[in-house]
């Protein structure tokens, strides 16, 4: 259930006619449903309900829209931060600094600094390098950082290379085998308190069990590090549940995952937290878009629309398929190639695809675009970047304005040499 729905032939979202927004806002255009949002927050968390104490921090990167931010706030969500842009987002939310956590491998000293001012509740530390210059920075302003430290389990997750994290030749966490050491290492080291592990194998896992085998192994890893002396209190299991994009999937249930995790931790006297993020917002958003024109080809007929490749990147970069639907379909069917305006072949949101028949100037949709969607948005080709609305029943808002290719052009310079 996303709340993107038909009502008398025309989709809305929420009670809101997409025409309407097409219509004051422009296409393309990111329509957020904050039912959906708030709904998938809900069943997330109180499917974790059955285990002793958890904490969720939401994968900023899926969706850093404030107004997003700020419903997740309201529901108890803390953050998992990449950089010190999300950091502030975060904050900016209200998330309060000790729900925060900050992941990655290229954490900066400015970053580290900063996170550790506003007293931040985890730093997910992928070397031991970066570990000890943590150490130090915290040292030097007389505070002390809560850590995990987030380990490579060599397991795959069975999704796209691209975003496949947990195998040894990935770049993140520490390998398996030295995590003991590492953790040893750093736990001796004034300035850190390591408090835990933490995993994450990658993202739109469709199966539980590499995620079960994930853990299992880690599972070991924490009574070999408490035999060692050291303290696991927090283990930090990480985002990676997939979502259905085409209709008809079948995906595992946040209640799956929960049963999974209770039985595959149920020995290990933590507080356990998550990084969920594109099921929490994967099905709130859809992206709205305008057919520019039909064009003819050797082939099927190319449906050239005005959302392209910059708007929404999953298609050209993951080969991700979104589900396409007519907001006024007429009931019957055509099959034809979805591309966009952009000068490059990977502009192609899909080929040879049966769709809801559609003409010059009609609406359509981009399904299930709320998750790794307007956040990878760039302005390519001199496009404008694209906006976001939030629908809330019968009310809705821009919550990121459409930023005009003038006002990008107005940021860059001519210099002194070149005139
Ligand atoms: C991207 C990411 C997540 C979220 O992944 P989803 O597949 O969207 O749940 C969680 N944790 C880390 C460290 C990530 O990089």
């Amino acid at each position: 259930m996303d709340h993107f729905d038909y009502s008398d032939g025309v989709l809305h979202a929420e009670a809101v006619a997409l025409p309407r927004l097409a219509e004051a806002v422009g296409t393309p255009v990111y329509v957020y449903a904050r039912a959906t949002l708030t709904r998938h927050a809900r069943v997330f968390r109180d499917a974790l309900a059955v285990l002793p104490s958890v904490q969720i921090a939401f994968a900023v990167k899926s969706n850093p829209n404030l107004a997003v931010l700020k419903v997740l706030a309201a529901e108890g969500y803390g953050a998992d931060v990449v950089s010190v842009g999300e950091l502030e987002r975060a904050l900016a939310a209200g998330m309060p600094p000790e729900r925060i956590v900050f992941s990655g491998v290229g954490k900066t000293q400015a970053e580290l600094t900063r996170a550790l001012e506003v007293g931040i509740g985890q730093f997910n530390l992928e070397s031991a390098e970066e570990g000890l210059e943590l150490a130090e920075i915290a040292r030097a302003l007389g505070r002390t950082a809560s850590c995990a430290l987030r380990v490579n389990p060599d397991v795959d997750a069975g999704t796209h290379g691209k975003i496949s994290t947990g195998k040894a030749e990935n770049k993140f966490g520490v390998p398996f085998d030295r995590a003991a050491d590492i953790y040893a290492r750093l736990a001796g080291e004034p300035g850190l308190a390591m408090r835990g592990l933490a995993l994450h194998i990658g993202s739109q896992l469709a199966r539980l069990d590499p995620l079960e085998a994930a853990f299992t192994k880690v599972g070991g890893l924490v009574r070999a590090i408490r035999a060692a002396g050291h303290a696991v209190t927090h283990m930090d299991l990480g985002g990676g549940v997939g979502v259905p994009y085409k209709a008809g999937e079948v995906f595992p249930q946040p209640a799956d995952y929960a049963a999974m995790v209770a039985r595959v931790t149920a020995d290990w006297g933590v507080t356990l937290m998550f990084e969920p993020g594109r099921v929490i917002t994967g099905n709130t958003g859809v992206l709205l878009t305008r057919v520019i024109r039909v064009k003819d080809g050797a082939g099927h007929p190319w449906v050239v629309v005005d959302a392209a490749m910059n708007d929404l990147a999953r298609p050209a970069m993951y080969d991700a398929w979104h589900d396409f639907a007519a907001v006024t379909p007429d009931g019957t069917r055509m099959t034809a190639n979805i591309v966009g305006p952009i000068c490059e072949s990977s502009d192609t949101f899909a080929m040879a695809r049966d769709i809801d028949t559609v003409a010059r100037g009609d609406l359509a949709v981009f399904r299930t675009a709320g998750a790794y969607g307007a956040t990878m948005a760039s302005t390519y080709n001199s496009r404008a970047m694209v906006p976001e609305v939030m629908v809330d029943g019968d009310r809705w808002a821009v919550v990121a304005d459409r930023i005009a290719p003038a006002t990008i052009l107005a940021a860059e310079r001519v210099p002194d040499f070149l005139v």
